[in-house]
């Protein structure tokens, strides 16, 4: 990710609101995210959400208890050691800010996202892996597709492992998704 990202010609840090994305940067701040041992133990829970409003389907949806919110407004923090990984918290989420991110396969990172475009993309499908920005950061391919209660798809796509932490939409091609 371009040191400058979130910043403005000045070298002023600018809001999130200002450039349309949440920065990684902002999220490190804001968030502990789990330790690479973590990660590479299998799935876990990113949860970039970091506006104090009054929210909490992402608690409701944790059979294992992982989601902790102190009350209503506060941010949501993920007990990265009660989380399986099971993806379930992803497509409950209004704000579309819950990935799932897996480092334990040898090739290949499994990282899961919510998607709400149509026609939803099918396994096997080929594309882009877009970070925050939605700018182009490498390659992916759809392993899983599951469709949530809400109507929002959860892909699990993979990606090289060091994109893992980066990667946050897809961009399939119009010749393979319809
Ligand atoms: S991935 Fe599963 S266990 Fe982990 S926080 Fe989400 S719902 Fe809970
Ligand atoms: S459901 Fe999403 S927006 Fe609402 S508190 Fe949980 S993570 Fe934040």
């Amino acid at each position: 990710m371009s040191p400058e990202m979130g910043r403005g010609k000045e070298g002023m840090k600018k809001e999130p609101r200002e450039i349309g994305y949440l920065p990684f940067e902002v999220i490190k701040e804001k968030i502990t995210l789990p330790s690479k041992e973590r990660m590479e133990k299998g799935g876990v829970a990113i949860i970039e959400c970091v506006e104090s409003i009054p929210c909490d389907p992402c608690v409701e949806s944790c059979n294992s208890e992982a989601i902790i919110k102190e009350d209503l407004t506060s941010l949501p923090r993920v007990d990265y050691e009660k989380c399986t990984g099971c993806a379930l918290c992803v497509d409950s989420c209004p704000g579309l800010c819950i990935f799932i991110v897996d480092c334990s396969r040898e090739d290949k990172a499994l990282v899961y996202i919510p998607y709400e475009m149509l026609p939803a993309p099918q396994k096997g499908d080929r594309g882009d892996a877009l970070d925050r920005a939605g700018k182009k950061i490498g390659s992916m391919e759809v392993a899983k597709v599951r469709k949530g209660e809400r109507g929002t798809t959860v892909l699990g796509i993979l990606v090289e492992k060091d994109l893992a932490m980066d990667v946050r939409a897809v961009k399939i091609p119009e010749s393979s998704n319809g």
